[in-house]
């Protein structure tokens, strides 16, 4: 069994550096938050699995054969009939990316309960990693989260939620009623500045994060971007900086900090020490291209270290 679980949608990335609307190139790839953090996770050594579903299309072939190509165990993938979902990325203007889905009614939105059970039939996984953006898919991948949160918590694994919320996939009300209850299950809840209220009503960060953990999350992790993250626990509070780096591109840092600080979780490091590995996998991806392309093995992740312009030998 693996140490981690996650389930989502996966979609063919198409990802242009030209205008999409005058016919630039394109080159395809694949991106989903939560297979970006089972990359993520992979890369940094640990084992997991991705629960989802593509179509009976090329598009769907390449999730499967890049997961597998970087470690993912994805042998609880299911084939439906329906497409697999594209995203398309447009760098337009420096450090500003337009994207565009075509995701509804695809294959990787229909993820239903009975995947997640097929899932949880072997032995249980230390930490589910689930995300609101999953549940944003379709009422079928909401009960699928749902029951994912469930399960962990029967089979006593750790419940990490990242919001992620996406406003063009539903609105911020939708967010916040589905959210609720979801978020009274995670036991690491995982947000940006901007997210947070939408699982929690108090006025200030502080307060909304005691309030999570008044409802039962051991930790409320909150992104700050370029200036790191704060983790709120019973133990008090702990900001980490951001590492430095030249930022290429910013898609994808939430989910390599995810997969940062869950194989710190796995790791048994102190809460600074997870910090600073989800700071520092976090960076790795904007200062490289794409959604998880850049990121870290294990091996790597001292080259942060390394004082710019020098060559590694
Ligand atoms: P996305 O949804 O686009 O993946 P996000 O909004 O969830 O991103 P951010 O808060 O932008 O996440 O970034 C996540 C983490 O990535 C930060 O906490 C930090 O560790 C790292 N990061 C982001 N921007 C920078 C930067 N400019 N320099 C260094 N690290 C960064």
């Amino acid at each position: 069994m693996p140490e981690v679980l996650t389930l989502g949608e996966a979609m063919g990335c198409l990802r242009s550096a030209g205008r999409v609307n005058l016919g630039d190139a394109v080159s395809l790839g694949v991106a989903g938050a939560e297979s970006n953090v089972a990359i993520g996770l992979a890369r940094l050594g640990h084992a997991c699995r991705w629960v989802g579903a593509v179509g009976p299309d090329q598009i769907g072939e390449l999730v499967v054969r890049t997961l597998t190509a970087e470690g993912v165990d994805v042998s609880c993938v299911r084939r439906r009939p329906e497409p697999t979902g594209i995203v398309v990325f447009e760098e337009r203007l420096g450090g500003l990316t337009r994207v565009d889905y075509h995701r509804r009614h695809s294959a990787g939105s229909m993820v239903s309960v009975e995947d997640v059970t097929a899932a949880f039939a072997d032995d249980a996984p230390q930490i589910v990693h689930l995300t609101g953006l999953t549940m944003a898919l379709s009422p079928a991948a909401a009960d699928a989260v749902r029951a994912a949160a469930r399960q962990a918590r029967d089979h006593g694994a750790l419940v990490s939620l990242d919001v992620n919320h996406r406003s063009r996939l539903w609105s911020a009300e939708d967010a916040r009623s589905a959210l609720a209850t979801l978020a009274g299950l995670a036991d690491v809840v995982i947000a940006s500045e901007d997210e947070l209220p939408l699982v929690a009503t108090a006025e200030s960060l502080a307060d909304q994060a005691a309030q999570l953990l008044e409802h039962g999350a051991r930790t409320v992790v909150v992104k700050h971007g370029a200036e790191g993250a704060t983790s709120y626990s019973t133990d008090g509070v702990m900001h980490s900086p951001a590492r430095r780096v030249s930022v290429v591109d910013t898609v994808g840092a939430g989910d390599a900090f995810v997969a940062g600080y869950l194989s710190g979780v796995l790791d048994g490091l102190s809460e600074t020490a997870r910090l600073l590995r989800a700071n520092t996998v976090g960076a790795f991806a904007v200062g490289s291209r794409g959604d998880w392309e850049g990121l870290p093995t294990r091996e790597e992740l001292p080259l942060l270290d390394v004082a710019p312009g020098e060559a590694v030998r």
